[in-house]
């Protein structure tokens, strides 16, 4: 729940597609990696913008083939997200019986290129966060 501006009362959350990522900014140096996709929760009675989160994703990589660390051509091949439910968040336990704990989650797919050895590396990683952890528009 959350209060809607425009309804003037508080109102669900719509779940976010997947074009909700309507930003995500991605860069590579040296193999290190930092992509963040920014996630726009709706009022789910008028579709006014409420809620907003940019996720943050960093990981350092070497190509797993001949050790080079100097990756530095990074694309995203996907990226989605979802909401869920979930009794047990990060160990933050829900009641079993009628309130799991809700949270959204981002699914990012990417790869890199190694510049010497020209492999390339796919890499899937999911990132989740709680709605208290989302702003306010
Ligand atoms: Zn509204
Ligand atoms: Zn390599």
């Amino acid at each position: 729940m959350a209060r809607c501006n425009n309804c003037n009362k508080f109102v669900l959350l719509e779940d976010p597609y997947a074009e909700d990522i309507n930003h995500c900014d991605i860069a590579i140096d040296d193999g290190f990696v930092e992509i963040a996709p920014k996630v726009v929760l709706y009022c789910s009675e008028c579709g006014l913008e409420i809620k907003e989160l940019t996720f943050e994703y960093e990981e350092s990589h070497k190509c797993p083939i001949c050790g080079e660390d100097h990756l530095d051509q990074l694309s995203l091949s996907r990226a989605s997200v979802e909401g869920f439910e979930d009794f047990d968040f990060n160990g933050k336990k829900g009641n079993k019986l009628k309130n799991p704990i809700k949270y959204w989650g981002v699914d990012i797919y990417y790869t890199i290129a190694c510049n010497k050895c020209k492999n390339s590396l796919n890499y899937e990683v999911s990132l989740k966060e709680l709605p208290k952890n989302f702003d306010d528009c």
